[in-house]
């Protein structure tokens, strides 16, 4: 039998939240812990998926979290359902003055991400409803309906200018829901209507299924895609992103969208420390190889629960490089895992980080890499729009 353990936590006194086993792991020899034995049994009964636990967010007043009565009992879980949970926004434009972010606003049709990559920086959004960064990310996944209506009434509003609109920034717009929501092709629509300019973020290959949307409005200047290349190693991809397109499937995306028309970028984020950064080179040759003309990283971000998910992954899947991933995380952070100050939080600081931002910059340069601007001018509100179709 699992149970569910609940313990009480001290809001005011920081120490006394549990203390994490991959964190102990850590500090004892991370290979040797038992915390390793069983997160792995935890995860041989939650294949597919990326988090291995689905402890509490950081708003709740108890800790929980499945335990073993004894009798081996976590080996026997149940693979984890995905649930899905309808919501109507009345806006769907997120706005941010982020001074490292190269967009002022962007759309997320979702919230929570079924591709289940541990590292994803938007997990602890999770928290806000209290779910688990963990688990609960990528199985409790909430569809924004009536999302391309909110955007018409936000693009209609008297005084709206238009500028680049990124879907996707969070979570991924092309995550398996979409294929029976269409959220996504519902903005797209809309934005394509509207002459308004867009960039996509994903890391699959459905973005195909809108090439129809999509080219067009490239040829006008008004679309943009970026795909996120993370590993050419398909076992690492796999332990990563348990649920994302195959890297081969990714390459073949960029190939074919730039095929297309459409201006790509490749990202090769994150970079995580010993795992993936000796591939930042090869994965820019073979994007731009695909086509990409655009390419940008980011250094491993583990902001508040993700810190201790992805220390979690690292004991149950990588023990023996735990102690060196997370040694060089914290060089890159100034000796913690994560720094959210603006001129930190992207590539972080340091030497180690300062040899990546220059590996990067070199095998940019050699490769030719530039950027694409998108159009604001042809924008046109859908209110006027209706208002012209009234006079005939
Ligand atoms: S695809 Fe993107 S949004 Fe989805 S889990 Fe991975 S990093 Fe997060």
């Amino acid at each position: 039998m699992v149970r569910s353990e609940r313990r009480r936590i001290d809001k005011a006194e920081p120490d006394n939240w549990p203390v994490d086993p991959a964190r102990a792991s850590e500090a004892i020899g991370a290979a040797s812990h038992p915390a390793v034995a069983e997160a792995s049994r935890v995860d041989a009964a939650r294949r597919g998926r990326g988090a291995a636990s689905k402890h509490s967010g950081r708003f709740e007043r108890e800790w929980r979290e499945e335990a073993d009565d004894g009798w081996g009992s976590l080996a026997s879980l149940e693979n984890l359902k995905t649930n899905i949970h309808v919501e109507r926004p009345r806006a769907i434009i997120s706005r941010n003055d982020s001074p490292d972010i190269p967009f002022d606003r962007s759309i997320n049709p979702y919230r929570g991400c079924e591709h289940g990559c541990v590292y994803c920086y938007a997990r602890p959004t999770h928290a806000y409803m209290g779910l688990s960064p963990g688990l609960d990310f990528e199985t409790e996944i909430f569809v924004k309906e009536g999302a391309a209506q909110a955007l018409e009434r936000e693009l209609s509003a008297p005084g709206y200018v238009a500028k680049t609109i990124a879907i996707g920034a969070n979570t991924d717009p092309y995550q398996p829901s979409e294929r029976r929501y269409r959220i996504t092709r519902g903005l797209l629509e809309a934005l394509a209507r509207a002459n308004h300019p867009v960039g996509v973020v994903t890391k699959s290959a459905l973005v195909m299924r809108d090439i129809d949307l999509i080219a067009p409005m490239a040829r006008k200047g008004l679309a943009k895609v970026a795909i996120s290349v993370t590993t050419l190693d398909r076992a690492l991809a796999r332990a990563l992103e348990p649920r994302a397109a195959s890297p081969e499937s990714r390459l073949a995306t960029i190939a074919r969208l730039a095929d297309a028309g459409v201006p790509v970028a490749v990202l090769t984020a994150p970079i995580i420390p010993a795992l993936n950064d000796g591939e930042i080179e090869t994965i820019l040759a073979r994007a731009h190889a695909a086509g990409a003309r655009e390419a940008g990283y980011v250094m491993l971000r583990l902001p508040l629960e993700l810190r201790d998910l992805f220390s979690e992954w690292l004991v149950t899947h990588f023990p023996a490089k735990a102690r060196r991933v997370l040694a060089l995380v914290r060089s890159a952070r100034g000796g913690k895992l994560y720094d959210a100050s603006f001129d930190q939080r992207m590539t972080g600081s340091g030497p180690y980080a300062q040899m990546i931002k220059r590996r990067f910059e070199v095998a940019a340069a050699r490769l030719v890499f530039g950027e694409t601007r998108l159009r604001t001018d042809l924008f046109e509100p859908p209110r006027r729009q209706a208002e012209q179709l009234a006079l005939f």
